[in-house]
């Protein structure tokens, strides 16, 4: 739910679990979130050079719901130098908010720092999980967890990439978690508004009002004037509280058949299998693996720069390419229609990251960096909307992922 009293926006889930107020006068909007009452994130904002976006002026701003979603726009510029423009859609749903964030310099003398969506965590958190950044991952890099240390008296920096992480999440005592994310998006993240490469900067550093998260796509040491295109960053929040799953009730489960051409289920036996009659009452589920299809090649994932350069793919399907969408709407729409579908279950549901360009409409003989979180929250927003009022979907928990983002996928 989403709804405006004066300035103040504030965004509200259904359980009502999660409150978010935003700002409609400033234009990183979003003011606070409290997840059962407790502020777990405060101020967010933007800096261009030394400046936060605070003296910036909306132009536009609105809130309204759309497809199972509370959104919020916001649309504006800085009142100094070459005015550049700062525009941002965020997008609500059940666990998380995703954001699109626009900048255009406009020929605008950037002073060593560009920063977007850095906040506050308030409080004591007591560990930190780190997907590390993409190249990381290529050079080996494990995702690994780390206990946080009590704030003594002074600051400690407990972590500093120059590669945006692909995901930090960080934990309460009580549970509760909040994700940090970066979109699918990587390379622009990367580029470095078109300075030279490494030249981000990530930090999290504990402060006595709680953990300080910088995200910098742009960090330098001199003066730095940016191409006149507009840049765009997506990233996501995530929050749930740690251990607490949405898992299915009860159920029957169908193991869903592949046809001997490996592109669509055998949907004579999909049909029959729900149409025979129940014993005992409880629900019967489809089941889909999605490594059971034959993914061609080219929607594979490519695991790393020199994967691309070989033409070697892994085994798992990019959720960015359009065939991975097409075919699981195509088995939705279809299953959508078939009586007696209690719920959908998939298999093999984990993000990973890929250098195929084409994935993201770009080209490189060295590959573009991106990774696939993206594709399967827009699918999951999409499945939620095309099944609701027949049944619910779930996917089963991937190893290694036990995160707000994943958690809550098809919530
Ligand atoms: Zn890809």
């Amino acid at each position: 739910m989403v709804e405006r009293e004066g300035n103040k926006i504030l965004v509200t889930e259904q359980d009502g679990k999660l409150v978010a107020e935003l700002n409609s006068k400033r234009l990183a909007a979003l003011k606070s979130i409290k997840y059962e009452g407790d502020e777990i994130l405060r101020g967010m904002h933007w800096t261009i050079g030394a400046m936060s976006d605070e003296p910036g002026l909306v132009r536009r701003s609105k809130e309204y719901h759309k497809a199972g979603m509370s959104c919020v726009e916001t649309e504006g510029w800085m009142p100094f130098g070459r005015e550049p423009n700062l525009t941002q859609a965020i997008r609500f749903s059940a666990g998380r908010a995703r954001f699109t964030s626009d900048f255009v310099a406009n020929g605008e003398t950037i002073s060593r720092h560009f920063s977007v969506g850095s906040f506050l965590l308030p409080g004591k958190w007591e560990s930190m999980f780190v997907v590390p950044a993409a190249q990381h991952l290529v050079d080996g890099g494990k995702p690994y967890e780390r206990q946080l240390p009590k704030w003594d008296g002074k600051d400690i920096m407990l972590g500093h990439w120059h590669r945006p992480p692909l995901s930090l999440v960080f934990k309460r005592k009580s549970g509760v978690r909040l994700e940090v994310g970066t979109g699918s998006d990587v390379f622009r993240w990367e580029q470095n508004m078109g300075y030279h490469p490494e030249h981000g900067s990530y930090k999290v550093t504990l402060t006595q009002a709680g953990l300080e998260v910088l995200r910098e796509p742009l960090a330098c040491c001199e003066d730095f004037v940016p191409e006149g295109r507009p840049f765009r960053y997506t990233w996501h929040l995530a929050w749930d509280k740690a251990g607490v799953r949405s898992t299915p009730p009860e159920h029957e489960v169908v193991k869903a058949q592949i046809a001997r051409n490996g592109h669509d289920l055998e949907w004579d036996k999909v049909k029959k299998a729900f149409a025979a009659p129940r014993t005992d009452g409880k629900p019967r589920f489809l089941l889909v693996d999605i490594m059971d299809f034959l993914w061609e090649d080219t929607c594979k994932r490519c695991p790393s720069p020199q994967a691309f350069a070989a033409e070697l793919v892994a085994p798992e399907p990019c959720w960015m390419t359009s065939p991975v969408e097409k075919k699981l709407k195509n088995l939705i729409r279809k299953l959508v229609e078939i009586p007696g579908v209690g719920g959908l279950i998939f298999r093999n549901v984990s993000p990973g990251i890929c250098y195929h360009p084409s994935h993201v409409d770009k080209k490189n003989p060295m590959g573009v960096a991106h990774w696939d979180m993206g594709g399967m929250m827009d699918f999951a927003a999409w499945a939620r909307q095309a099944c609701r009022d027949k049944f619910e979907v779930y996917s089963e928990a991937a190893e290694g992922w036990d995160t707000p983002a994943m958690n809550t996928l098809f919530d």
